[in-house]
């Protein structure tokens, strides 16, 4: 990737910014956000960052993470803020429906944009856009823009911190979607002092009873399995939700415990969150859940991870998702 000088020259000459993720916002987000945020403060920038929607709480951790605006609960400061901006940064997300009604406030607005991003199939919605639906991340992704720029120098350990964030988050440890650069870049933030076990710990051992106890009912009562299709499947109702009293990212990663089982091929955890049904499918190898969500449910993401949202039912979301298994069987057990 080129990076032209006059990209240079906006970064270096302190601006106005506003930086957006997405709805739901994952490690990735919040930490490619915080990166950013980070780096271009070295330059005398005023930043600010806005999401649709709250993250989950173990980022609260973050440093600058309490500064975030939330479109949801504070929509008018967001116009404000937004109103000052001479320069805007989308990160982690391709398409501005991803950003709900912060993206219906800035679609037509005239300011200058950078979009950086891994997700497949990118919207033509910035004046300068890296997209590498190879990446691991996006914060792999802003590790090489800050590279690019021939700021490496920049990288303190508090950036380095929530590149790393993002990295761990994304890869699951390291385990999928990881290339040769990551694993550098690993290896240079954990060199330019990123506190690395400090992350993870931020990360893994933040949970609460109620976690536990929620992913215990999840794989006793809400489990079930296709065989035939190697496809299993947990799901969630609105009395769940209730009773469990989920909150944002608590039901983070429980998908993943479908994919451990050896023969489970397609993992999809559906469940009724208080406004609308959520879909997200985890595959291993070459099956592609982008494909499923974006045909049958106008979602996407990645090749192994990609979400959606359903307006219909629970059950019908749950009779749909069972019904489209026998077209995707002998991708499935090819794959
Ligand atoms: P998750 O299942 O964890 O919500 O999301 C998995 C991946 O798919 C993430 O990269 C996320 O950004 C993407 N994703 C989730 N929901 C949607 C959606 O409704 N539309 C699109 N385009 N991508 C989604
Ligand atoms: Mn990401």
């Amino acid at each position: 990737m080129e990076f032209p000088s006059s990209l240079r020259q906006i970064i270096h000459v302190p601006q106005n910014v506003a930086i957006f993720s997405h709805r739901n916002p994952d490690g990735d987000a919040i930490g490619s956000s915080l990166a950013m945020l980070h780096y271009l403060e070295q330059y005398g920038h005023t930043v600010h960052i806005l999401f649709p929607s709250e993250y989950p709480e173990e980022f609260e951790a973050l440093p600058g993470a309490s500064d975030i605006l939330i479109w949801d609960l504070q929509p008018e400061e967001c116009k404000q803020v937004i109103n000052k901006k001479n320069l805007f940064i989308f990160l982690d997300f391709n398409a501005l429906e991803r950003i709900d009604k912060l993206g219906d406030y800035v679609r037509d607005l005239p300011i200058q944009r950078i979009m950086i991003d891994h997700h497949l199939y990118p919207d033509p919605i910035a004046d300068f856009i890296f997209s590498e639906t190879e990446a691991s991340s996006t914060c792999e992704l802003v590790y090489r823009f800050i590279d690019g720029i021939g700021d490496r120098a920049k990288i303190t350990p508090t950036v380095g911190k929530c590149i790393y964030t993002g990295i761990v988050t994304d890869t699951g440890s390291f385990r999928f979607a990881t290339n040769p650069t990551v694993f550098r870049i690993a290896a240079d933030l954990v060199e330019r002092g990123t506190d690395d076990t400090g992350v993870q710990d931020m990360i893994f051992n933040s949970n609460k009873e109620k976690n536990l106890r929620l992913l215990g009912h999840c794989l006793s009562n809400r489990m079930e399995f296709f065989p035939e299709f190697k496809t299993a499947m947990i799901w969630l109702s609105r009395k769940d939700y209730e009773e469990f009293d989920i909150q944002r990212g608590d039901t983070e990663g429980i998908v993943n415990y479908l994919l451990s089982v050896k023969d489970v091929r397609i993992a999809a955890f559906i469940h009724n969150q208080p406004t609308v049904v959520k879909l997200s499918l985890r595959s291993k190898g070459n099956i592609d859940v982008q494909e499923i969500c974006k045909k049958h449910f106008k979602g996407g993401g990645h090749k192994n991870a990609s979400g959606a949202y359903s307006h219909d039912s629970l059950k019908a979301t749950i009779e749909k998702f069972k019904s489209i298994l026998p077209e995707y069987k002998d991708k499935i057990l090819a794959g």
